[in-house]
């Protein structure tokens, strides 16, 4: 690979950087994208996903304009309907009002233009029935505000993107990772990659950085999160190492967010250190709302019908990871195992099966059997079992008198056969990042922005902050995405 210019740089081949190099190419820009994986692992964490897309609809009517549904679809099924408002209240509830409102602003107001302009470059939806449905006397009803889905989750998303870029005109570069920013002036003017062990010089009129947060990063976990991280399981890609970040800061870029936060996991206790695109995320375990779970001195330490699991998952890894020895065994009975998401049904998983609870006490590895036993005496005497139970809804099936509560959706764990899965934390982004304007630009520690650096995706900062609401990570980055590729885009127009 020899050195080459370009109008607009971009960072990454995710989907916020997909985003954006589509966006500057609207712009009239050529525009070109660097990759530091291989093709075959290509597109960091959003090939990991299973697409949930988080964004505002008032019903059929919007949905219909995403993805194509039967008539007998559009009658029969109650897709409910998320508002902006209720967005607004989801981020601000689950951020303990801390997110950035101009940002959360656009990520709301532009999440469902963003999703109409995304198929019109060839990307597909479809409703998320595996996953954000439940069948209720016989009727589809979705819950939780996600309706939607990437058609053939993140990598059919990652696919579908790259080929709309390279129909574009936009060459991927992979295996060359961006390592620093030419700066001229105070003007960012490309940047330095790595190609197969060779520096290149990429000459660029203005770079978007998409390029990640630092979840890979051992070092910067344990920096940044705090002790233990460095034991923490990464759930996607190994590229994500905080190069984006870093190169930006070195510059004079302003940190922003939730440096010391990240959204994280309960994630099978024997997973690879790294994703595995071929279990992609069916690591995690998140049925926890229907059972209960213990850790290392068998006692149980988290509400886990606290909210839906939407609103929960992201931080209960923090929880797990703070646990003994950093797991934790998910109990359930035969009444539930039904209802288990469909990541309980894959080959490399760590479970337990048993016929009483005196066996089961014994499978589980690294468990105070005694103390076990005792707390699952107590907590099928705490079940209000007179509230009917209900998985669609809060339903308010709480427990009596327990120290640990359990608000919602609680049962007796007394039928067999009883299963366990053991689980650990599973990081899959960080939350801290770079300061970014409503243009998309990179704000610099001195104030005015850093002419020609922008940024979009999870290496943004000041979205979330403790705790995310499901699916709002690609939102996020296809909006961030499309606004950077396009400040880029114009900026480089304004300046010819
Ligand atoms: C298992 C899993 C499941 C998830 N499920 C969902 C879900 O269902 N819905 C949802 O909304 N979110 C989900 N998320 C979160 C979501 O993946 C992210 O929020 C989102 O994909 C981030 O997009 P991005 O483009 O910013 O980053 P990424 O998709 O991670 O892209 C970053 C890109 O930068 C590249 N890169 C890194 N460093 C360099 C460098 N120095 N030079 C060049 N390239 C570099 C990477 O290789 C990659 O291509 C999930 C994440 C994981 C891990």
């Amino acid at each position: 690979m020899d050195d080459f210019q370009v109008d607009v740089l971009v960072v990454g081949a995710g989907n916020a950087a997909a985003c954006a190099a589509l966006a500057a190419r609207e712009t009239g820009a050529s525009v070109a994208m660097l990759e530091a994986a291989p093709e075959e692992e290509r597109g960091g964490n959003s090939t990991y996903t299973a697409g949930a897309m988080r964004v505002v609809f008032h019903g059929v009517e919007d949905l219909v304009q995403l993805y194509d549904l039967t008539e007998d679809e559009k009658r029969d099924v109650d897709f409910g309907k998320y508002t902006a408002d209720e967005y607004l209240d989801d981020m601000g509830r689950v951020t303990n009002y801390r997110c950035d409102p101009e940002l959360t602003d656009i990520l709301i107001g532009r999440s469902f233009e963003t999703l109409k302009w995304m198929r019109t470059k060839g990307v597909r939806f479809q409703p998320s029935y595996g996953r954000q449905a439940f069948k209720v006397n016989g009727k589809y009803k979705f819950w939780g505000g996600l309706a939607v889905e990437a058609w053939g989750g993140g990598p059919g998303l990652v696919d579908l993107e790259h080929k709309a870029a390279v129909k574009a005109g936009i060459p991927i570069h992979y295996q060359t990772a961006a390592v620093s920013l030419i700066e001229e002036d105070g003007v960012v003017r490309g940047v330095i990659a790595r190609h197969k062990g060779r520096k290149v010089r990429i000459g660029a009129k203005a770079v978007v950085l998409a390029c990640g947060g630092f979840e890979s990063n051992a070092e910067m976990r344990t920096r940044y999160l705090g002790p233990t991280w460095d034991l923490a399981k990464v759930r996607g890609t190994r590229f994500n190492t905080g190069a984006g970040i870093n190169m930006a800061l070195a510059i004079g870029a302003k940190a922003h967010g939730n440096w010391s936060g990240g959204h994280a996991v309960g994630w099978d206790m024997n997973a690879p250190e790294f994703g595995d695109l071929e279990v992609g995320d069916n690591f995690q375990k998140h049925s926890y709302p229907l059972g209960i779970m213990v850790n290392a001195n068998g006692v149980r330490f988290v509400d886990e019908g606290a909210d839906f699991r939407n609103y929960t998952y992201a931080k209960y890894g923090a929880v797990i990871l703070s646990q003994p020895q950093q797991f934790a065994w998910q109990i359930f009975d035969s009444k539930v195992l039904d209802r288990l998401r469909d990541e309980y049904r894959i080959k490399r998983m760590t479970k337990v099966r048993a016929d009483t609870i005196e066996e089961l006490a014994k499978k589980l590895e690294g468990v105070n059997e005694e103390q076990f036993l005792k707390t699952i005496k107590e907590w099928n005497a705490a079940v209000m079992t007179e509230v009917p139970f209900n998985p669609a809804v809060k339903d308010g099936r709480s427990t009596r008198g327990l120290a640990v509560p359990k608000s919602n959706w609680a049962n007796t764990i007394d039928e067999p056969p009883f299963e366990a899965y053991a689980v650990t934390c599973g990081l899959t982004f960080t939350f801290g990042g770079l300061k970014i304007t409503n243009q998309g630009e990179v704000e610099s520690t001195d104030g005015p922005p850093i002419p020609g650096l922008f940024a979009a995706g999870e290496l943004v900062g000041g979205l979330f902050y403790h705790n995310y609401p499901g699916g709002t990570g690609l939102v996020s980055g296809a909006v961030l995405g499309k606004l950077a590729g396009d400040g880029a885009g114009r900026y480089v127009k304004d300046r010819n």
